[in-house]
């Protein structure tokens, strides 16, 4: 019997069919499953249904003819092209080809009977189409629209549209939850979308010609309403689960002994700090104090504009921490800011008899393996540091609180190693994280669902607004006498030097450069000290030791003016600095410069930003740059800042790892949708309960395994 030989050999197992450039492309759009395919929504749509007279043609109307070809030629002036001339009964076109295949020459062969779809446009010589698409005439005009689908190189629209077909066919798409649910919206937007799942899915795949086109591109089609709280639905189900699996993990409560003892840390702390806490210091200490106290690991985001005064509350939640008898540890992006909060903690703690460990990848390892003992013996009760802190050879002996400063800098892996450091009794320490870039309100309920928020909104007391200016790069002589002044009051400036985005090497050749011309015009300016203005210099390429002197020189005063690439950019503190130049800050991301802006204004001093731009050899600038200058100028206020940011650029990079693709709304926009928004947070808890297999279904069906990624 043929059919038993064949499964007596079977083919080799160790090689699985080779992948055909399509499928590989597929896999790269992640459309794995039939319902990813089913799930991968058209961009916009092509009219075949009809085929238009020329005689009724009008000037720019995209249409599809039928016609015999009556000319056939290559031509090679003004360049070479296939230039065919088609003729309908009603009147005649011409269709021009720049790029062809001998084939495609072939099919157009005089004599042949076409269909050619493209914009038609009229002229001194009658009807001409560029590029337009064609097949052979004949057979039926397709009755829906047809949908072109976002795609990759090596994809082709009509593998992709196969392949979608056959996964829209197979999909499983019973609804999770019924049509009905949705009818709050009739209030919120004028119309009854009660569609299943299914009945979208193919209206949308294959809208009739009769639709409003308007409607599915701006995804206001009951159609589309169904999808975008499908969408919605889904991530807010992940961020409760999520959620709810972190309230089943146990954390060490620390719990403050009450009425606490005068001589506890977190008192004796309290009373050494030369300053009073602000209100939303202490309502947020107080926030994070509750949490802490708590057999369940916290897990929240402290927000505050730069400058709000965020270590100082960090700092009060590790003596809370060790007062208990457990470790902390605080990890900070780079080296330069990690070596700032390990200066400031060891000066408030170290006299309170408090032993830091410091960890950082570049440290020696004779330092690094005595840091690394006192951490496992738990001599020392805080430990801050770069990514070395979450390294496997750093073993902590109880850590119980993990504190990250600009948590969106880091990955989700990295947030994860770190809550893994507490494996002890199946616990997990406490998570508090940090971040300068406030976070709007439908991000936070959205993307940031799953966490806790403490928001620092008032700045401490004392700091003079910040004055913004733009100045084209044409007046630069006049920044300078200004930082000539500056200096010659006692005060320091920093100079950030542009981004170049394609070329760390040209960054620094630019650095360099002003570096040298800064120098040369401020060092006959007498400092405060009486010696002569010093310039530093601070770029990503200096290794460790040189940066931490610079750095270090700028922070004691040593040095007049710091210029620096955008290695400054997080957290730095020096309240004498007040003055700003930011170069060719058309080519920075509006947080940013507003993060940058923060260096200065820390003291009671009038700052200044000042915010060169250059239009290169374009009469302006750009309109997002231009939007993004302006934002500078008419606001300090961190939360407007974020909110025109996300306007201008959209939520992506407001995520930064957190967004790692996957998490990303395709269909919702925030910025429009916050019915639905409303709707999917009610309901996916209701859901949850009631139908926790429903609700799982719909996760899976949505997210499939990526929602892991929401987790940490
Ligand atoms: P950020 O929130 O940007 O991390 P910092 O914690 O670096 O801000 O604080 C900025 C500056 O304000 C620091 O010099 C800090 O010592 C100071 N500061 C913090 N809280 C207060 C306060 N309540 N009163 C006065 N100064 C404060
Ligand atoms: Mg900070």
């Amino acid at each position: 019997m043929p059919h038993s030989t064949a499964l007596a050999t079977p083919a080799p197992a160790a090689k699985p069919e080779p992948k055909s450039p399509a499928q590989k492309a597929l896999e790269k759009l992640g459309l794995k499953r039939d319902i990813d395919l089913a799930l991968h929504l058209p961009l916009r749509y092509e009219d075949e249904t009809r085929i238009t007279r020329l005689r009724d043609a009008r000037e720019g109307d995209t249409i599809q003819i039928e016609a015999v070809v009556t000319a056939c030629e290559v031509s090679f002036r003004p360049r070479r092209q296939l230039i065919v001339t088609v003729d309908d009964g009603t009147d005649t076109c011409t269709l021009r080809f720049f790029s062809f295949y001998p084939s495609q020459q072939k099919a157009l062969a005089v004599g042949n009977r076409i269909r050619a779809r493209g914009e038609a446009k009229g002229g001194f010589l009658g009807w001409t189409m560029l590029h337009p698409s064609f097949r052979t005439a004949g057979g039926e005009l397709p009755t829906a629209l047809t949908p072109v689908y976002p795609t990759v190189a090596g994809l082709p629209q009509p593998y992709l549209r196969k392949a979608v077909q056959a996964g829209l066919a197979r999909a499983e798409l019973s609804d999770t939850f019924a049509p009905g649910d949705l009818s709050v919206l009739d209030k919120g937007l004028g119309h009854h979308p009660l569609w299943t799942l299914r009945q979208a899915l193919l209206f949308l795949h294959h809208p009739t010609p009769d639709v409003s086109l308007d409607t599915l591109s701006d995804h206001s089609h009951p159609a589309w309403q169904r999808l975008k709280a499908e969408e919605l639905l889904a991530q807010q189900l992940s961020q409760l689960q999520s959620r709810r699996a972190r309230a089943s993990l146990r954390a060490p409560a620390l719990t403050m002994a009450f009425p606490e003892p005068v001589g506890s840390l977190h008192n004796r702390l309290l009373a050494t700090l030369p300053f009073a806490l602000t209100a939303a210091q202490r309502r947020v200490s107080a926030e994070i104090a509750n949490d802490m106290a708590r057999h369940v690991p916290m897990h929240r985001l402290l927000q505050g504009d730069v400058g709000a005064g965020k270590t100082v509350v960090a700092a009060l939640a590790a003596a809370i921490c060790m007062d208990a008898g457990w470790q902390c540890a605080l990890m900070a992006p780079t080296e330069i800011l990690a070596e700032q909060h390990f200066r400031k903690l060891l000066g408030w703690l170290e006299p309170l008899g408090i032993t830091t460990a410091w960890l950082t990848g570049t440290q020696k390892t004779k330092e690094r393996r005595a840091a690394l003992a006192l951490i496992e013996s738990g001599e020392a009760k805080l430990v801050v540091g770069t990514h070395a802190v979450i390294q496997d050879k750093v073993h902590f002996k109880n850590l119980a609180l993990a504190i990250i400063d600009e948590q969106h800098r880091f990955g989700v892996a990295q947030r994860l190693a770190l809550r893994g450091k507490l494996r002890h009794e199946a616990m997990e320490p406490h998570l508090l994280m940090m971040t300068a870039t406030p976070i709007p309100r439908t991000l936070a309920m959205s993307y940031y669902a799953d966490l806790d928020v403490s928001t620092l909104d008032e700045l401490p007391p004392g700091r003079t607004p910040i004055v913004t200016k733009v100045v084209n790069d044409a007046r630069r002589d006049e920044v300078v006498e200004r930082i000539r002044a500056q200096i010659a009051q006692g005060r320091q400036v920093y100079w950030v030097c542009p981004l170049i985005e394609e070329s760390e090497a040209l960054d620094l050749t630019n650095a360099t450069q002003t570096h040298a011309e800064l120098s040369e015009a401020v060092r006959d300016v007498p400092t405060a000290s009486g010696a002569l203005a010093q310039v530093g210099l601070l770029h990503s390429r200096m290794p460790a030791d040189e940066k931490k002197a610079v750095m270090a020189a700028f922070t004691q005063g040593h040095m007049a003016v710091l210029v620096s690439t955008t290695v400054i950019e997080v957290g730095v503190d020096v309240p004498n600095a007040s003055l700003m130049v930011i170069e060719h800050a058309e080519r920075f991301g509006l947080s940013q410069l507003h993060q940058l802006r923060g260096r200065v204004g820390r003291g009671a001093a009038a700052s200044a930003c000042v915010l060169l731009y250059s239009t290169g050899d374009a009469p302006r600038l750009g309109e997002a740059a231009r939007e993004r200058l302006r934002a500078m100028v008419e606001t300090n206020d961190g939360f407007e800042i974020a909110r025109r940011d996300l306007e201008i650029r959209g939520p992506g990079e407001f995520l930064g790892a957190r967004q790692s693709g996957e998490a990303m709304l395709r269909f919702a926009d925030l910025a429009t949708d916050t019915v639905l928004l409303e709707w999917a947070r009610k309901e996916a808890p209701m859901l949850l309960d009631q139908h926790p297999a429903l609700a799982e279904k719909h996760v899976q069906r949505w997210l499939g395994g990526k929602s892991e990624y929401l987790k940490a």
